[in-house]
């Protein structure tokens, strides 16, 4: 299965995309995570980058393009994946396209999670990451056992720099300016599903399953197709 999730920050891709991996059998390939990753190393393209993620802004596409890239090549998702903040951009998704094409591969299915802006800065301004695995949680909606570690690996948790609330409202204008667009795009190539995306993490996996048609509802998972 290769699926994209889009939606704006703080809709729940990652921890969806996290959650599907083991349903659909593809890994999450999240392009903020390979950003952070390469920003922690101090690699030229992370210092780069990173002026851009402080302000909230888009990194430039070659920058991305190229760790997306060789994210793609590496084996376990030669197979599938579920991108998660990228494409972004309408560019970026002809891009992809292009990339895939010349593997004889393509998208089977974009989906994407709707969530209203007020939400979007309540769940953000209380989320925290662990800084060794990436696991997250929320302060008071799914707070972690102690509130400095990670309940899975014991790693410290941090708030995200570009989760402050002001670079939160500047990630939504682009949000909506770059990205929103791009549910047009697939609407148009008839790959689009949308979901909403308020409610227990479970439930909205089970709107995403159901919209691949993988629910416990469809007639996939019934046996009867
Ligand atoms: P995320 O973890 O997806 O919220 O991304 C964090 C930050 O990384 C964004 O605010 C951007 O600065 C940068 N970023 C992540 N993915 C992309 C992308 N596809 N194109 C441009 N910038 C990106």
């Amino acid at each position: 299965m290769r699926l994209v999730l889009l939606g704006p920050p703080g809709a729940g891709k990652g921890t969806q995309a996290r959650m599907l991996e083991t349903q659909l059998g593809a890994p999450q390939v999240a392009s903020g995570d390979l950003l952070r990753a390469a920003v922690r190393k101090r690699t030229p393209l992370g210092l780069e980058a990173k002026g851009f993620m402080d302000k909230g802004a888009l990194v430039p596409d070659d920058l991305v393009l190229k760790l997306v890239d060789e994210r793609l090549r590496q084996g376990d998702a030669l197979r599938g994946f579920i991108l998660d903040g990228f494409p972004r951009t309408v560019s970026q998704a002809e891009t992809l396209a292009k990339m895939l094409e010349m593997r004889g591969e393509k998208l089977d299915r974009v989906i994407a999670i709707i969530v209203p802006d007020e939400e979007i800065i309540k769940r953000i301004s209380g989320r925290r990451t662990c800084r060794n695995c990436g696991a997250m949680y929320h302060v008071i909606y799914d707070p972690p056992r102690n509130m400095n570690l990670c309940n899975s690996c014991n790693g410290e948790l941090y708030q995200r720099e570009d989760d402050a609330e002001d670079t939160v409202r500047m990630r939504l204008q682009v949000y909506a300016a770059s990205t929103r667009p791009l549910l047009e795009h697939y609407e148009r190539l008839g790959l689009l599903a949308q979901i909403e995306g308020i409610g227990r993490p479970e439930e909205i996996e089970n709107r995403i399953l159901s919209a691949l048609g993988k629910g416990a509802g469809s007639a996939i998972a019934k046996g009867t197709v």
